[in-house]
């Protein structure tokens, strides 16, 4: 008998997960998701829904009633009440992981306290907090919030001391910290996951362009040395060993302009930078989360060919209902998210381009280049 899986957040990687799902039926037999939106992505795909805020205390203990098994795929989730339900259902990651990671100040203090590097940062209480450790650090520097943050929205960079009194009310009673800005040359992250026997694989080093904070492509793998490589696996690996729990971690790193690598943050559920995987690899990171939190074998994560995947935005212009695109050209897969509406530089779906044998990664950004306008919502 398969299993029943609940899972916190039903957007895009909802979705996917569920989709992932839907393809191990001896194993998992039934998918209910818990999201405020109506007829969320993850629904549109054939989940139960439960309609309710992710932090709803009620709603998370009708979700593990209902299931043997819990995983979610956003880390705003209420720690300690996903603690308190755990008589009822397994969760993945544990809720105790997700109690560090979600908070950015607790996750890099255990990080640094690991000896795992990341850039300087300092709790902020108040503003003179933030004044006095600018006067160390320099600008720019970032002032971050704790917790909920996503797609940067939760970060203000702050390019001179004039900035700093609107940068703090921006915030607005928010717990904050402040982190010293990384003039890095890239940005990189590694897919790792571990099953609940305690196997461990990580996904090949891939490359992240963000716009205005939000990623907008992943190469795979990342155009940086074999010695770079090594060093942010290294990494990885380092992290997975300290952090306890199953399930796909993202850990997303900076390579400084020394070439070391420090990490920025983890997220403890699938990633937007591990979408590739869809097609680039045998296993997906959604079928491998789904492994890792079933104490499955995990699956390949050989990089099978070279992919680009190619986030599709909301325009900036634009608010409200809009024409799903559709593209079909050869080596192109397109996923678009079921959401109706779009707003400014919204996740509304993907594309893999994929590369056939011997497509340098040189070669399909040339590709990319003449598909972007027909990427535009
Ligand atoms: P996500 O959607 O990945 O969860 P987030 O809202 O949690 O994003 P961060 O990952 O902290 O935000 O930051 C978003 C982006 O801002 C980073 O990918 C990077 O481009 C930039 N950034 C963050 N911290 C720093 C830093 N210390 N120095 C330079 N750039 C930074
Ligand atoms: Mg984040
Ligand atoms: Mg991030």
């Amino acid at each position: 008998m398969g299993k029943i899986l609940g899972i916190i957040g039903g957007g895009q990687l909802g979705m996917m997960i569920a989709e992932a799902a839907k393809k191990m039926p001896n194993e998992i037999s039934e998918i209910i998701v818990l999201d405020p939106t109506e007829n969320c992505p993850a629904a549109q795909v054939g989940a139960t829904q439960i309609i309710a805020d992710f932090k709803d205390k009620d709603a998370i203990v009708e979700l593990s009633e209902k299931s043997d098994i819990i995983t979610y795929e956003i880390e705003s989730g209420d720690s300690d009440i996903l603690k308190s339900v755990e008589k009822n259902a397994e969760i993945n990651p544990s809720p105790e992981t997700l109690r560090i990671i979600q908070d950015k100040y607790l996750q890099k203090t255990f990080l640094k306290e690991n000896n795992i590097p990341v850039p300087d940062f300092v709790k902020i209480e108040n503003i003179e907090d933030v004044k006095n450790t600018l006067k160390e650090y320099g600008y720019p520097a970032l002032l971050k919030a704790r917790r909920d943050a996503y797609d940067g929205r939760g970060n203000y960079k702050i390019d001179s001391e004039e900035m700093i009194q609107e940068a703090y009310d921006y915030f607005k009673g928010q717990k904050l910290l402040l982190e010293k800005f990384v003039p890095f040359k890239m940005e990189v992250s590694v897919i790792a996951s571990r099953n609940t026997k305690g196997q461990i694989k990580t996904y090949p080093l891939v490359e992240n362009i963000h716009e205005e904070n939000i990623l907008r492509e992943t190469i795979a793998p990342a155009r940086v040395s074999e010695e770079i490589t090594k060093k942010a696996e290294l990494i990885a690996e380092k992290t997975m060993a300290v952090l306890k729990g199953a399930g796909i971690f993202g850990i997303e790193m900076f390579v400084t302009q020394d070439d070391s690598i420090v990490i920025n943050e983890i997220a403890p559920r699938v990633h937007n930078s591990g979408h590739h995987s869809l097609q680039s690899s045998e296993t997906s990171q959604f079928e491998q989360h789904l492994r890792a939190i079933l104490g499955l074998e995990l699956g390949s994560t050989k990089l099978i060919h070279n992919t680009i995947m190619y986030n599709i935005l909301g325009s900036k212009e634009f608010q409200g209902e809009y024409k799903p695109l559709e593209i079909s050209d050869e080596g192109v897969f397109l996923k678009m998210y079921g959401k109706k509406v779009s707003k400014p530089l919204r996740k509304l779906g993907h594309f893999n381009l994929v590369g056939s044998k011997g497509e340098s990664i040189a070669q399909l950004i040339e590709k990319l280049n003449t598909l972007k306008d027909r990427a535009a919502v």
